[in-house]
């Protein structure tokens, strides 16, 4: 086992990470993500990372849905392109991945058997594009664990602590939790954002960075398919993916904690949330 630093990431080293854009840019210099999200009844998983990663300032944003949910889409998120799925509640196809900088994967999905083998087509086909892989995404590589081999290198997994539970069983302390997270993610050369309060991102290596934004109003729905949006996002403007998670979980707390100088923890919803991130790239600026 190699020796594994601990880091308490500071307002000042996310500054430095923020990417200025140049005068003379266009859409076309901010990347194009690909969101798969959303099943029948949870539509709002993938309005909602749509949202996110919107305002999270990617340049053209595509959202693969099923067929009966292209009006919904097209109505609460007017600017992302949408692509059909033409199953009626799995995930079967998925457009050519090359044409995107970055896949996130999982909010609101399901884990139905045809949903399962598209997700390994996808996996199997991918080259080198930056994924991000939550909620049903992880919890099928759970029930399919053969498919973590298929998971590309440098992939961002972002599991509440439940989905993690599933992927590397149950700890016994915090100091217990800490290890299997570095080792998983050693093990599988990805980085893990293990949310909570004071979510953890560990590095391929096992290196760990503390985040300290955020607060108990951001435990609600939606809230995490906000930060799978948001990583997606910077993925796709060419953050590497330790700068998106680590800016990504530093940005979407610090919106949560905006919202809150309007809302309360109980109000809080993760609409909320997204409506501040504006304000939230502000204080990073
Ligand atoms: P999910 O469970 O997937 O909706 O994700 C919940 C999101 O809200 C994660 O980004 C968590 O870090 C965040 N969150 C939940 N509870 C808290 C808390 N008590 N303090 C700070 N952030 C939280
Ligand atoms: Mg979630």
């Amino acid at each position: 086992e190699q020796p594994c630093s601990h880091y308490v990431v500071s307002k000042k080293q996310i500054k430095k990470l923020r990417k200025k854009r140049p005068l003379h840019s266009h859409k076309g210099n901010y990347g194009h993500a690909l969101l798969i999200a959303g099943s029948y009844g949870k539509m709002g998983a993938s309005i909602i990372a749509s949202k996110a990663c919107l305002r999270s300032g990617v340049g053209l944003l595509t959202a693969h849905v099923p067929h009966w949910g292209y009006g919904i889409i097209q109505s609460a998120v007017p600017e992302a392109m949408t692509s059909i799925d033409r199953s009626d509640m799995f995930f079967t196809e998925f457009p050519d991945l090359n044409t995107f900088s970055a896949i996130g994967i999982g909010p609101g999905l399901n884990k139905k058997r045809n949903t399962v083998l598209a997700f390994e087509t996808m996996l199997d086909n991918m080259n080198s594009q930056a994924l991000v892989i939550d909620a049903d995404g992880l919890n099928i590589l759970s029930e399919n664990k053969h498919l973590l081999g298929k998971v590309p290198e440098n992939a961002i997994l972002t599991p509440h602590p439940k989905e993690f539970e599933r992927l590397v069983g149950v700890w016994n302390n915090d100091m217990d939790k800490l290890s299997r997270l570095k080792k998983f993610c050693q093990q599988y050369q990805v980085f893990t954002v293990l949310k909570g309060a004071y979510t953890v991102t560990c590095t391929p290596n096992g290196t760990c960075y503390f985040n300290t934004t955020g607060n108990p109003g951001m435990a609600t729905a939606g809230s995490g398919d906000a930060l799978t949006g948001i990583i997606t996002g910077l993925l796709a403007q060419n953050y590497s993916p330790e700068e998106a998670a680590v800016v990504g979980v530093y940005l979407h707390g610090k919106a949560g904690d905006l919202a809150l100088k309007k809302e309360s923890t109980e109000s809080m919803t993760a609409l909320d949330i997204i409506s501040c991130l504006g304000a939230a790239f502000k204080k990073i600026g």
